[in-house]
């Protein structure tokens, strides 16, 4: 069995010890090289990420925050903390950063905590129209616990409807109005949604797992300047570990990191810790605004080729790193669709795309995100390759001669793009 440098130098022991779990974790590296990953919540995070998150650290246990911990040793992830926070606070100009959430949904539940109580009103984007199953799923927390109500996107032009969000929020009166979704392709206008939030009383939370990492390399507007609290994951297109992120105005300090712990975890992921403050530096580099910026060109090129092919862009197109695409005109449904692809060795999801008519279970759409291949180095023509790529698995990747024809164009492709080169 090869060893794999960015393992870390005790693969080679693993893989004495455990070669069923070596074996795994060495074919899974072989799906991602060559496989197209267009999964818009997944990138490929550096070997440097990798090395933090399989650091010592994980050994720890550091309830508590830096200088008030509840157990003893925690000088060196004391520091670890502290650089994290300080590196959070600097690239998104925030007044506080809580680096412990586990994850995006956990940085949400600590902001429910933070802010309501079980009952209270909160408006959230419709899950139909984008929005995340945190935002008021009936089979989440927040909507068990929670009276969510839901606003949406306008039929004509599929872009959230502010009068709609205002007149929602007069009506209802909504301790807190939450923004951001996992299937919007446009840019929200903070703005707008402050002056909604001032004007009813609500604490303005957005939620910004899918496109921090743009507003970390300086892409697109950020929210921080307006938001009082955004919750963000770590490991979309911002390329750290997988996690969760908060950062608020300097007043909710204190009930942010009071719902994190004691409220919701107890001992944080030091190792996890450590990789997003390493991630942190990376976003603070001239190369990864570079990055951030291709992403989007490379969406947009990814979005006008499926176009081209015949396909409908939501909302006209991206302003992202993700494109929504109505593939009716195909005449199969996203879960075929998903399913063709994926025999083709392209990996992307189905997607409910607004006002859909079929069920969430099969969906009119698909939903593809360019975070990775970007990183992979691949560019504008690349994308129109892709494109016209997904458009031959929609159409023949029922057939297993065709869809491995694909997959032999796939793994061309990637292969001249090599992620984690050997
Ligand atoms: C991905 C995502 C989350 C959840 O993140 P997890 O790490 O999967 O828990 C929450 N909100 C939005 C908008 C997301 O896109």
């Amino acid at each position: 069995m090869s060893t794999e440098p960015f393992f870390g130098p005790d693969f080679s022991a693993l893989a004495a010890q455990d070669p069923d779990i070596a074996a795994v974790l060495l074919s899974e590296l072989e799906r991602q090289r060559t496989n197209l990953q267009l999964i818009a919540s997944e990138n490929f995070t550096s070997p440097a990420v990798l090395a933090a998150l399989g650091s010592t650290l994980s050994n720890k246990y550091a309830e508590g925050y830096p200088g008030k911990r509840y157990y003893g040793g925690c000088e060196e992830v004391d520091k670890v903390e502290t650089i994290g926070i300080e590196r959070a606070k600097a690239l998104f100009g925030a007044e506080h950063a809580n680096l412990q959430p586990h994850s995006g949904a956990s940085a949400n539940v600590a902001v429910y905590q933070a802010f309501t109580k079980p009952g209270d009103t909160v408006l959230a984007m419709s899950l139909p129209h984008g929005g995340h199953l945190t935002h008021g799923a009936k089979v989440n927390f927040s909507g068990k616990w929670f009276n969510i109500v839901s606003y949406g996107v306008r039929q004509d032009n599929e872009l959230i409807d502010y009068d709609q969000l205002r007149d929602t929020a007069l009506e209802h009166k909504p301790k807190m109005i939450c923004s951001g979704a996992t299937a919007y392709p446009s840019l929200i206008d903070f703005e707008k949604v402050r002056a909604i939030c001032d004007e009813v009383g609500a604490i303005m939370w957005v939620d910004a797992a899918h496109f921090i990492g743009l507003v970390a390399g300086k892409a697109i507007p950020s929210p921080v300047p307006y938001a009082d609290v955004v919750s963000f994951t770590t490991h979309k297109v911002l390329r750290g570990p997988r996690g969760g992120m908060i950062v608020s105005k300097a007043e909710h300090a204190a009930a942010i990191d009071k719902a994190v712990f004691p409220g919701m975890q107890g001992g944080p992921i030091m190792s996890a810790v450590a990789a997003k403050a390493v991630a942190l530096k990376e976003c603070a580099t001239p190369a990864y605004q570079e990055y951030a910026k291709n992403v989007i060109t490379n969406a947009k090129a990814l979005a006008a080729g499926l176009v081209e092919e015949g396909m409908r862009a939501v909302s006209g197109g991206t302003q992202t790193h993700l494109a929504l695409i109505d593939i009716r005109n195909s005449g199969v449904s996203g879960k075929v669709a998903d399913q063709r692809c994926g025999d083709s060795g392209i990996t992307l999801n189905k997607n409910s795309i607004p006002y859909d008519p079929e069920s969430p279970a099969v969906t009119s759409g698909i939903r593809v995100g360019t975070a990775a291949t970007t990183t992979q180095g691949m560019g504008v023509p690349q994308m129109r390759e892709i494109a016209a790529l997904i458009a031959r698995a929609i159409k023949d990747g029922e057939d297993p001669a065709k869809a491995a024809a694909i997959r032999g164009e796939v793994h061309d492709l990637t292969a001249k793009f090599p992620v984690y080169p050997r």
